[in-house]
């Protein structure tokens, strides 16, 4: 399978899940290369490349060797290696909790669908500069609003972004907003507004702890 590449290493590491319900989580992080969109604020640009080429065997090993019962499956775009996923996926202990952060544009297998514990699906709105008809596919989300272990995650700017995310009738209680922020200093500075916004619109607030922790360093 392809695996986003990081200082000339495949980006397997052992971190805190930093978004959605289960932020703080300790888990081991998989980056899966290439992506069918291409977000302008896109903070891992360099997984839309070729990545490095690991069996899911090793794959598996290197994930093992964490000692860890959680895995998040990221990308790029994780769902265009759909096969090579559930390969890999079907090598790991049962009791290992998999999430998968996915654009929401493509629909997962049924192989997927039975091994993944939490879906963490984050559609792109106007200013992630991709067109609503590329980025926002009305039946892979059906499909995600149909699993009560899938969570949407926005990334918003403002209160305008709310129409777009009601238009998509998405379960509500289900349904974070995360302030769009590329550093820590942007994200402290954009938190009370979209604070106001989750008040407004009684949905969660969704923190982006990698940021408030790490900055804007990688791999971690
Ligand atoms: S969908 Fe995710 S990985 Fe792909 S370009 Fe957008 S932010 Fe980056």
């Amino acid at each position: 399978m392809q695996i986003a590449s990081l200082h000339d290493s495949p980006e397997i590491f052992y971190s805190l899940q930093g978004e959605g319900v289960r932020m703080g989580t300790p888990a081991v992080f998989l980056r899966l290369a290439g992506c069918n969109l291409h977000c302008s604020w896109c903070d891992t640009k360099y997984s839309w490349k070729k990545g490095v080429e690991v069996s899911v065997a090793d794959v598996a090993a290197r994930i093992g060797s964490y000692d860890c019962k959680g895995l998040v499956v990221t990308g790029g775009e994780p769902l265009m290696q759909q096969e090579e996923l559930a390969a890999l996926l079907e090598l790991l202990p049962p009791d290992m909790f998999v999430e998968v952060e996915t654009n929401g544009t493509l629909i997962p297998s049924a192989d997927l669908l039975a091994r993944v514990g939490q879906w963490n699906v984050s559609p792109k709105l106007y200013h992630s500069g991709n067109v609503a008809e590329t980025a926002l596919q009305a039946d892979a989300l059906a499909a995600f609003a149909a699993l009560p272990h899938a969570w949407f995650k926005f990334v918003v700017q403002g209160e305008a972004d709310w129409r777009a995310i009601e238009a998509l009738q998405l379960p509500r209680e289900r349904t974070i907003l995360m302030p769009l922020a590329a550093n820590r200093e942007a994200l402290a500075q954009a938190r009370p507004a979209v604070a106001e916004m989750c008040l407004r619109h009684r949905v969660r607030l969704g923190e982006r702890l990698h940021l408030v922790l790490w900055d804007t360093k990688k791999g971690v």
